[in-house]
């Protein structure tokens, strides 16, 4: 389906490679062999090897509803949607991103993180440069996971043992191992529900979206979770009436939260999921 799609969007306005979650690339001098086959070999063998597992079946099924990167939209009316349904969701937040517009969305301002954190909004990790994890030597990914922490923590204190979602899905085999020392879990885009023995290190998600969940399908995906005591995490970007394909709309996120609900799913942040399901 979605995962590790290629694609490489340019914003018009600068001729620069845009990162979002699912296409894009980005160079510099942390780069392993950019384009190349390591990167692919890396990213391939290090979704495959678990550094942490833990064993989901749940009472009662649990629905995470993330956000990447994320656009002002997601912010608002995203995280209002979530609260009108008297439910909290999880940001990953690329600091470097910041403020920053492109062809696709403006993202939200750092001074949103302390309000969403203030609201009961989870506060994750997302890389501060927003890279594929798998095109930068170790070194640099653990620097920028180490920047995108600071910065976040500069703004909220009490950050601890963060979550974190890989730019584009994309893992590597070290900076995977980083990680598991480091956060306390990490996002794919792999769809799928979560249950049984899962690597929680490489969390499937379903991207709200019109290639990913919808309306026609939601039902099918919540069927799914249910019949598995599982963990089904959503993620999306902007939330607009209008909205790129790595986004949905506000009817779309709303439905998606009421139905959940409606069917007796606990709707919780990425953090508050892994503590109901007994996980550390
Ligand atoms: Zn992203």
């Amino acid at each position: 389906m979605i995962e590790d799609s290629r694609k490489v969007a340019t914003n018009p306005a600068s001729g620069q490679e845009r990162p979002h979650d699912s296409g894009g690339a980005s160079t510099g001098s942390g780069d392993v062999d950019a384009g190349g086959l390591l990167p692919r070999l890396s990213h391939m063998t290090g979704r495959r090897v678990p550094f942490r597992t833990a064993t989901v079946g749940l009472d009662q099924p649990i629905l995470s509803v993330t956000f990447d990167d994320y656009p002002q939209s997601a912010f608002d009316p995203g995280a209002r949607i979530l609260e009108d349904h008297g439910v909290r969701g999880t940001f990953y937040a690329a600091s470097g991103l910041f403020g920053l517009t492109d062809s696709r969305w403006t993202v939200a301002g750092a001074d949103t993180v302390a309000d969403l954190h203030a609201r009961g909004h989870e506060i994750a990790l997302h890389g501060h440069a927003h890279r594929a994890a798998n095109r930068m030597r170790t070194a640099a990914f653990a620097a920028d996971l180490a920047a995108n922490r600071a910065a976040l923590r500069r703004i909220v204190p009490t950050l601890t043992r963060e979550n974190y979602a890989f730019p584009y899905g994309l893992c590597g085999l070290m900076q995977k191992r980083h990680l598991a020392g480091t956060v306390r879990s990490c996002r794919s885009v792999q769809p799928g529900v979560n249950a049984g023995r899962i690597d929680l290190h490489f969390i499937k998600a379903v991207e709200i979206s019109v290639r990913g969940l919808t309306e026609a399908n939601l039902e099918r995906w919540l069927d799914t979770a249910e019949a598995a005591r599982g963990w089904l995490v959503l993620f999306t970007h902007d939330v607009c009436d209008a909205p790129s394909p790595y986004g949905t709309t506000p009817q779309v996120l709303a439905r998606v939260v009421a139905r959940a609900l409606e069917r007796r799913f606990a709707v919780l942040p990425v953090a508050a999921a892994l503590d109901r399901a007994g996980i550390a």
